[in-house]
């Protein structure tokens, strides 16, 4: 037998990875953002390996350790995506879209690809739902999208606690950054080889580090939130203020910073808090890039967006437990070719409508449809057949 390969995952009624549940996740995503006035955008699963090196960095975990990267048979260094903002970027630029001088609000949905090391939750085909919006400065898109997310989360349901920070600007992060630099050489020896590791690649990824030890010494580190220039002070204050107009609680996290080098300004995680969650897990990460587009070639054009992991929300959704769907079966051979009609007339009414012909008891009839986990069974028997009617049973 041929096996599918290990942190892949087929997703089938009643799998694992139960399909209605996962289309149900989609649609409720889509509906949201579609009411936002975002629209749909895809762009292909395989990009150059370029790509990402530059966009997502070279210094991070995704690139140097999680890529599928492969020499294609031109010889060209392809991959398969590891997240979805990147091909976003180079389509909006590519196709000049830079260059409107409009606003454009795109959402996307499907796999993306990371080889790390599966466990909970975490497949190494995933899929993700993302939106990004170009064009916009104002930090009012920024609490706008988080209250998008926040839409989406309700919606099924999901408790969350979400998490907020700001990571500057390219006047204030840089000095933040000789702050930080100075605090983590001061305190080398006592942090981990990752972090000492950091210090010269990513120092902000110190902060977020989840050895007990470094936690406890970055208590100390200098804060990014006491350290904004006035303009970035001022927005992050706007930030907070329209996070309570819109009822939407928060806290401040300090130590919350992106994995992916080009983030600016608001940044911001939302946290499943529901059973099931063994550790807090983020389950929707987002914030803004304006440096993004341009660093990637394009016009500078301020950018902001959130991707939501599938598989780990639909760990924590429910089972489907409500009734579903209608379950049309005969007694006799003569009602077999009257199903399809009655099906015809069901269906037209809106109703999802399952055909047994196989010719059972009314008994085993009712067995299989609840055992199906329909709502309702729908019988054609020799009284139906003469009167043209159907029996039928709500379960
Ligand atoms: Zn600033
Ligand atoms: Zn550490």
């Amino acid at each position: 037998m041929i096996k599918k390969l290990r942190g892949m995952e087929d997703i089938f009624p009643g799998g694992k990875l139960d399909s209605r549940k996962f289309l149900k996740l989609a649609d409720s995503c889509r509906e949201v953002a579609e009411k936002y006035g975002f629209h749909y955008i895809e762009t292909p699963i395989l990009e150059e390996t370029i790509l990402f090196k530059r966009s997502v960095g070279e210094s991070s975990d995704i690139v140097n350790k999680e890529m599928y990267h492969f020499l294609d048979r031109g010889g060209r260094d392809i991959c398969l995506r590891p997240e979805g903002t990147a091909g976003v970027v180079r389509s909006f630029i590519e196709n000049r879209l830079d260059r409107q001088g409009k606003v454009y609000r795109f959402w996307y949905f499907g796999p993306m690809f990371r080889y790390e090391r599966p466990q909970k939750g975490r497949y190494r085909q995933f899929h993700q739902f993302g939106v990004e919006s170009f064009g916009e400065g104002s930090v009012y898109e920024d609490i706008q999208t988080i209250g998008m997310a926040k839409e989406i989360l309700e919606k099924l349901e999901i408790p969350y606690k979400l998490k907020i920070n700001s990571l500057g600007c390219s006047q204030c992060a840089p000095t933040y950054r000789q702050k930080l630099l100075q605090f983590l050489e001061s305190h080398r020896e006592e942090l981990c080889p990752d972090c000492q590791r950091r210090i010269e690649t990513n120092p902000i990824r110190t902060l977020d580090c989840k050895n007990p030890s470094c936690q406890q010494i970055l208590e100390n580190a200098p804060k990014l939130q006491e350290n904004l220039c006035s303009s970035c002070h001022s927005e992050f204050t706007q930030l907070k203020k329209g996070l309570e107009q819109l009822e939407i609680p928060f806290e401040v996290d300090s130590h919350l910073v992106r994995g992916l080098d080009y983030y600016t300004k608001t940044t911001f995680e939302f946290i499943g808090v529901g059973e099931g969650v063994g550790s807090q897990n983020a389950i929707v990460g987002g914030g803004r890039y304006d440096k993004l587009v341009e660093y990637l070639g394009g016009k500078p054009t301020p950018a902001v967006g959130f991707a939501i992991g599938i598989e780990r929300i639909l760990e924590l959704l429910s089972p489907q437990k409500e009734r579903e769907g209608v379950y049309l079966g005969a007694l006799l051979e003569e009602g077999v070719p009257k199903l399809l009609e009655w099906a015809q007339k069901m269906r037209n009414n809106g109703e999802k409508v399952t055909i047994n012909f196989q010719i059972k008891s009314l008994k085993s009839h009712l067995k299989s449809a609840d055992k199906g986990g329909f709502k309702k069974v729908a019988i054609i028997g020799e009284e139906e057949l003469k009167n043209d009617t159907i029996f039928e049973k709500e379960l």
